[in-house]
């Protein structure tokens, strides 16, 4: 299985030549993924921040089953369905109270195109056909396709692949003020000199609030936060806030904007939205923007295939309502406790640069690029799953892991620091 796998498969970012090792897995429960060899893994990773409530669990499995009954799919061009309108009631319920409008897709990078198609369509509409670009922030992470791409960060997002079709959008510096630090004044500089220049031209600002992913694990301040949205709603300028990662409490929030009091014009959800079941994403905004659109006969020009699909409607509002149900904030807060007392102290090692943790999130940034195929393989040795990418060995477990398995993860990632002493960064171990 492994060699034809190796041999015909594409992974996440791999090479078809010469990819980094998959290791085989037959199931997974709780927080432990079984491995066909027998070995058992600790999650650390909720599958990329999908798998809040840990894996095969009974109630997820049980709302699939059950809305597998009646059906498993059908088109939502002229037909709806129970699932799909539970959900959306959910989404505008959790959601800043302006945001009443909800657009079903199937995946995260979706979820964004969509977001920027509702920027763009709104001053179409509107008769301001050159507010067409869009301003984010270095470091971010939006998705894999073109419109998505074209706001992810130039280095990191690798724009030079791909620089004759994306789109030109306009980059302030990533904010360094930190999380729970005030806005330095550079910062705020940054951002407004480039919003006043160019709001003429600006369809929305997009980012990921507080939280920035794939593209660094960075957090930084909910002022920058508040004074970004502030100066939107001054220069007439939609705020898109991608909380694909952040929703649904990995922060310590129901959403991250909330560390920041800010309500955006359009919103996308994703990843942990079925509990990390099935893939399903959605778009959120307010009357203003969906009127808009609409307003003259207009229509938003998106319909994928499986939109509204039954089974992950279903299980997303089972989702919802076992972590509504639970004491998340407190095994959020708990989680944030534990990480911070255990990886804190290893910003003392002379293999790191730097340590944060918020929420259900523990970074350890190291001075080097790591070594990812070894890495791994200590990792699975340990009996733990840690994926760590370019500089930064990251934690974000399921909300329901036992504090005895995050000590094993922090102790885990403490060995690794000493493996890296060892292991000479060469291209091919990137
Ligand atoms: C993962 C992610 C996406 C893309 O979602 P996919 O489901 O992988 O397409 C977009 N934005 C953010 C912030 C993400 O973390």
């Amino acid at each position: 299985m492994i060699d034809f796998d190796r041999k015909h498969i594409w992974h996440p970012y791999t090479s078809m030549l010469d990819p980094l090792p998959a290791y085989a897995v037959e199931s997974a429960s709780g927080v432990r993924i079984r491995l066909t060899d027998g070995r058992e893994l600790v999650d650390g990773m909720a599958s990329w921040w999908c798998a809040i409530h840990g894996y095969n669990h009974p109630v997820l499995n049980a709302a699939i089953q059950d809305q597998l009954g009646r059906m498993a799919h059908v088109m939502f061009g002229g037909l709806t369905h129970a699932p799909a309108v539970a959900l959306a009631e959910r989404l505008i319920a959790l959601t800043p109270r302006d945001l009443q409008h909800v657009f079903f897709s199937d995946s995260g990078s979706v979820a964004v195109e969509v977001a920027i198609k509702m920027a763009l369509q709104y001053w179409f509409a509107a008769g301001r056909d050159t507010k067409s670009r869009l301003l984010t922030i270095r470091g971010g992470y939006h998705g894999d396709t073109f419109g998505a791409m074209a706001v992810c960060d130039p280095v990191t997002g690798m724009h030079e692949l791909f620089r004759s079709v994306l789109p030109q959008h306009l980059f302030a510096p990533r904010p360094e003020s930190r999380f729970g630090e005030p806005l330095s004044g550079v910062d705020a500089d940054a951002f407004e000199s480039l919003i006043r220049a160019n709001h003429h031209e600006l369809a929305a600002v997009i980012l990921e609030p507080i939280v920035q992913g794939a593209g660094g694990m960075w957090f930084y301040s909910a002022d920058y936060l508040r004074r970004v949205a502030d100066l939107c709603a001054e220069l007439d300028v939609l705020l898109i806030l991608d909380e694909i990662a952040t929703g649904f409490g990995r922060t310590g929030k129901m959403l991250a904007g909330e560390h920041a009091d800010v309500s955006p014009d359009i919103l996308c959800l994703g990843k942990a939205m079925t509990g990390g079941t099935v893939s399903l994403a959605a778009t959120l905004t307010t009357a203003r923007v969906a009127t808009g659109i609409s307003a003259g006969g207009g229509v938003l020009m998106h319909g994928p295939t499986f939109m509204g699909n039954p089974l992950a409607t279903a299980v997303a509002s089972a989702s919802i309502d076992l972590l509504q149900a639970d004491d998340w904030q407190g095994r959020v807060a708990g989680l944030e406790a534990q990480l911070a007392d255990q990886l804190l102290p290893l910003a003392a090692h002379p293999a790191v640069l730097d340590v944060r943790v918020l929420g259900a999130i523990g970074v350890v940034q190291t001075r080097r690029p790591v070594p990812v195929a070894e890495l791994q393989r200590h990792f699975v040795e340990q009996g733990v799953w840690i994926r760590p990418f370019n500089d930064l060995i990251y934690l974000m477990p399921p909300y329901t892991i036992s504090s005895e398995d995050v000590s094993r993860l922090t102790r885990t990632i403490e060995s690794a620091l000493d493996v890296l002493e060892e292991v000479p960064v060469s291209p091919e171990n990137r």
